[in-house]
């Protein structure tokens, strides 16, 4: 499906489990956005055994950041290479002050501006119990309890003064996001339309 005319360019924010993934990806399928996630770009690189993909997985496997510079060189590159007509929607970047501050010099410089920033509300007790189950159904070994923890910490230290850096110069908008994937969707519609 595609053509309902959409045009943003947004960063879907939240803590892990929050379905950034899901929502940019019925994103993408419905209305045409590029879908940019450095999460799983980066598992694509490990799963290829690229010196990046090993460069960043003692990272990815103990629930830690990779580096700004190689994350920031690599989204510049996903940025440059693919414009959709319909704009993008970032699932799982900027994640520090320091990278937020990189996007909204490139994206000035390539002339595509944010026009939203959509902040994924879940409660932390429901994001360790989603996760606990995306551990089971995906195999994803930083979703292990022992990681979850970590992940969860980098997120309010390092992610969430992202989301004020932001707010001054983007509006911010939050959404209820403990419902089921397609309510969530719709919700998420009503405040891109
Ligand atoms: P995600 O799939 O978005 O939860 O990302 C999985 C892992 O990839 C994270 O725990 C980090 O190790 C790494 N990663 C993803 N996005 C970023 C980012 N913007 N900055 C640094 N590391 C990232």
């Amino acid at each position: 499906m595609e053509g309902t005319g959409l045009r943003r360019n947004l960063i879907l924010f939240g803590p892990p489990g929050s379905g950034k993934g899901t929502q940019a990806e019925l994103l993408r399928q419905r209305h045409g956005l590029d879908h940019v996630a450095p999460g799983d770009m980066l598992r694509e690189h490990r799963a290829a055994g690229t010196e990046l993909g090993r460069m960043a997985s003692s990272y990815m496997e103990a629930g830690k950041l990779v580096p700004d510079e190689v994350i920031v060189r690599m989204i510049r590159e996903r940025l440059e290479a693919g414009s959709s007509p319909g704009g993008f929607v970032l699932d799982g970047f900027p994640r520090t002050v320091g990278q937020a501050r990189e996007l909204q010099a490139m994206l000035a410089e390539m002339e595509r501006p944010l026009d939203l920033v959509v902040v994924l509300d879940v409660p932390e007790a429901d994001l360790v119990e989603r996760l606990g189950k995306r551990a089971g159904l995906e195999q994803r070994e930083d979703d292990r309890p022992e990681v979850v923890g970590q992940r969860l910490a980098v997120y309010h230290e390092q992610t969430e003064p992202v989301l004020q850096y932001l707010g001054d110069q983007v509006p911010v908008v939050r959404i209820d996001a403990t419902t089921s994937a397609e309510v969530v969707n719709q919700n998420l519609m009503r405040v891109l339309i």
